[in-house]
């Protein structure tokens, strides 16, 4: 046996080579709300939990009523009514997931099933299409505010569709799409509407916001996650429905074997309730006050930045973000943004880059929370110098004959000899450790299709995994 302390240790000495977690340097993935304690509570609360079995809420009836408490708070939070009914689930994608296996599944008369998304929809609704067999109809986005397009949205409604989607916000930009006229059509066609609040659910209440929750005619579905801005430790969302019809089937049972009748509510079955139970203490400690309190603050953080960036030569924000979420793009092509996501993490910042896609260009994403409060100006002269420096070290350049090999390759049969060849012209040297800086192989990436894209990080996530 190792000694408890010792295996402490060791796992501190390994977090000490992630990512901070706290302190709002990391600007993407992590969720800090600055205040103290919190994090104390939230795992005394996970500890008394975590071996309980959320499978059977018979067995378990403190996991039932904590869900039961957690699901009526966020339905209070998005405009529910006595009717809205919903489900704690482990994340955002498979709050996702959930509401489109619902509406798949309440339209069994149907042969293959469509959505229709904003091409800005998360990803989380193309893995929900690819996991389900479901035909995505995506609808390009206003190019200049990257908001959907009511009319190009209903327009696309199909037949076979059993769901349209939105974003409040979207994930990329920042900016929320018109519900009430994409909820209307929907409705119109008798199709659900899904509202993705995933990232904004728990901030957008307290913002200056058109209509975006159950109080929007139309609204059949929406998906908030607490382990985002409710600053709930990973693994908690809500997916909410407007009433017990529209969940039932979401809802899995199966008495098809000699053991227990399988009965479940999301895609898992055992079920830890650490992480509900550790979103219900953050939630109820904090309040809302306290949330509305942290949401005007970071709001008003996202804004101060937002403003700074406007008036960093070389930059633009993309769209008008309505949230706590930026994306920057370049305004001068004498650098590249992602020589800039490198300059910031020299300086101890993650900013998150985001390739192009359609009219969005490459950009760095950044997710602003509470803890950036106060740490505006540090940041913006950070990010200053970033682009002073990007700008001295000129663009990226990638041989012209490896973008064209990088153009010749097929996703479809990438040899494991052509991988290898990219690694190496990448900087790996060999095995698949990160490179200090990533602009060469982002940019060898921006080089590549999409579908190219999906398949270089597949294979290079085999070679993490080994
Ligand atoms: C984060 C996010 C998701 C997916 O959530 P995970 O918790 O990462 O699975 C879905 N939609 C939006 C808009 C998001 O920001």
């Amino acid at each position: 046996m190792t000694a408890p302390d010792d295996v402490l240790a060791e796992l501190r000495a390994l977090r000490a080579g992630d990512l901070p977690t706290h302190g709002g340097r990391t600007l993407a993935y992590v969720y800090d709300s600055a205040l103290p304690g919190l994090d104390d509570l939230a795992a005394q609360a996970h500890a008394l939990a975590s071996s309980v079995n959320g499978l059977d809420p018979t067995a378990f009836p403190s996991l039932l009523r904590l869900e039961n408490d957690v699901v009526a708070t966020a339905a209070r939070l998005l405009g529910g009514t006595p009717a809205t009914v919903g489900t704690v689930t482990s994340g955002g994608t498979e709050s996702c997931l959930l509401a489109v296996l619902a509406a798949r599944e309440s339209r069994p008369d149907l042969g293959p099933a469509s959505i229709v998304l904003p091409e800005t929809a998360h990803a989380a609704f193309h893995k929900a299409a690819h996991y389900f067999g479901v035909r995505v109809i995506a609808v390009p986005v206003d190019p200049v505010t990257f908001r959907a397009d009511p009319d190009a949205m209903a327009a696309a409604i199909a037949d076979d569709t059993v769901l349209v989607v939105v974003s409040a916000p979207s994930y990329a930009h920042g900016v929320v799409d018109p519900v009430t006229p994409i909820a209307a059509a929907a409705a119109a066609r008798g199709v659900r509407c899904h509202v993705d609040a995933c990232i904004g659910g728990w901030i957008l209440p307290h913002a200056d916001v058109a209509p975006f929750d159950f109080s929007v005619p139309g609204v059949t579905s929406m998906s908030v996650d607490l382990h985002k801005y409710a600053y709930c430790p990973k693994g908690t969302s809500v997916l909410l429905h407007a009433d017990a019809d529209l969940r039932r089937p979401q809802y899995f049972a199966s008495a098809d074997w000699p053991g227990y009748t399988m009965l479940n509510s999301t895609t898992q079955s055992t079920r830890s309730g650490g992480p509900l139970a550790a979103a219900w203490a953050v939630l109820r400690h904090i309040g809302e006050d306290g949330y509305r309190d942290l949401a005007r603050r970071t709001l008003a953080s996202a804004r101060v930045i937002r403003d700074g960036i406007a008036e960093i030569d070389g930059l633009r924000v993309l769209g008008e973000p309505e949230s706590t979420l930026i994306a920057v793009t370049a305004t001068r092509d004498d650098f590249d943004v992602f020589t800039v996501a490198d300059e910031m993490r020299a300086r101890k910042w993650y900013v998150q880059p985001q390739f192009a896609y359609r009219s969005s260009p490459a950009n760095l994403h950044l997710t602003v929370t509470a803890a950036n409060v106060g740490g505006e100006a540090e940041l913006l002269a950070d990010l200053r110098d970033s682009v002073r420096a990007a700008a001295d070290a000129g663009p990226v350049r990638v041989a012209p004959e490896v973008v064209a090999a990088i153009g010749a390759l097929d996703p479809s049969s990438l040899t494991p000899q052509e991988f290898a060849g990219l690694l190496a012209a990448a900087g790996f040297g060999g095995d698949a450790v990160l490179p200090d800086r990533m602009a060469t192989v982002n940019t060898l990436l921006a080089a590549a299709s999409p579908a190219l894209r999906e398949r270089l990080l597949v294979e290079f996530l085999g070679t993490l995994y080994s």
